[in-house]
């Protein structure tokens, strides 16, 4: 076979060679193409072994020839692998790469301060603006400051374990009932005069419904000061109710009683929810009872050593609760406990 003949053989492998290897788009197919052109069973194999077939003459340009052309082909292998080698790598690169730009995961269960911690909340920022002190007390209390201290009398009906929880009854140790046993403990500590305030968790033996439960929050103030009379508390009660609701809330005193405090009333505001005009909130009435208050009984500052001559002051007394209900719009006391996340939610 003439040389010349194979060196054209050549130049045709050499072409394709280069056309397989430019169009290998994957180290799959490049591992083909390098089987096809350089391994054992390759072309340029087969002419490697016709090199003994080749004149003596011949034999120095066919070497040369299969020499390019396995250099040539080496040479094409080496760039398609390069390309691919880089393609591949910016792949994976691309595929592991972290955008560093992208807002973080927000987790969606964010905290809320319970409608009762808030009502309390704004409440005491009212009256602290108005001068008074936040002070605290024991929940459990004795009979003494819970009742007698109060002017309770040794009668009195909620005195009776069927309205109150006792601890411990041979010891007259109870859950306090009310927060007022803080405004006699405040007296003896503090002395007067005194602009005090305070609020917390109290027991009553209630049957459980939408509007009751065997305890609640109380929330309380006493001033005790001097020349102070009637009119201070309705202003104080005013000012506080107007600030509550973000209105000019008229209210109304009627005549109750209480025995720590006398004379003694229960405090209507005018709904602010429709005026006065009547709505689903105040029933139709146009008002809603919303504390008791009063002049201090001389009674009980006489009982906390209070020169009563000198001294007067009044208290008042609300239910945190019924003020979150009306603030807030709720309808049923229980859900206050009932630790359902889509109602603690809403505060948020
Ligand atoms: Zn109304």
């Amino acid at each position: 076979m003439s040389s010349n003949l194979l060196i054209d053989n050549f130049t045709k492998l050499i072409q394709e060679a280069q056309s397989d290897f430019a169009n290998t788009n994957n180290s799959d197919d490049l591992e083909k193409a390098r089987v096809k052109y350089l391994g054992d069973k390759s072309e340029l194999k087969a002419f490697q072994k016709k090199m003994g077939e080749v004149t003596k003459e011949e034999k120095p340009a066919y070497g040369k020839a299969l020499n390019e052309a396995k250099q040539a082909i080496e040479g094409f292998f080496q760039s398609a692998k390069a390309q691919i080698d880089e393609k591949e790598l910016n792949f994976k690169l691309q595929k592991e790469k972290i955008d560093t730009t992208l807002p973080g995961l927000r987790s969606n269960q964010i905290g809320s301060l319970h409608p009762l911690t808030l009502i309390a909340k704004e409440i005491v920022d009212i009256f602290t603006k108005l001068g008074f002190s936040l002070v605290d007390g024991p929940e459990i209390e004795t009979e003494y400051y819970n009742f007698t201290a109060l002017n309770t009398p040794d009668n009195h009906p909620a005195r009776d374990e069927q309205d109150t929880f006792y601890t411990d009854i041979a010891n007259h140790v109870l859950l306090r009932s009310q927060t007022s046993p803080v405004q006699v403990r405040s007296i003896e500590k503090y002395g007067v005069p005194i602009r005090i305030m305070s609020h917390g968790r109290v027991y009553r033996n209630e049957e459980v419904n939408a509007r009751k439960l065997p305890f609640f929050h109380q929330f309380e103030i006493l001033c005790v000061e001097e020349d102070i009379n009637f009119a201070h508390l309705k202003w104080t009660l005013q000012q506080f109710l107007s600030e509550l609701f973000q209105d000019d809330v008229k209210i109304r005193l009627r005549p109750d009683f209480f025995p720590f405090t006398e004379p003694s009333a229960e405090v209507d505001a005018q709904c602010p929810f429709c005026k006065g005009k009547g709505c689903s909130t105040c029933g139709g009435r146009g008002w809603l009872e919303l504390l008791g208050c009063g002049m201090v009984d001389p009674n009980v500052l006489e009982l906390a050593g209070v020169d009563t001559k000198k001294y007067s002051g009044f208290a008042a007394g609300l239910g945190l609760e019924r003020f979150a209900m009306l603030k807030y719009g709720i309808s049923d006391i229980r859900d206050f406990y009932s630790g359902d996340i889509r109602f603690l939610k809403q505060f948020a």
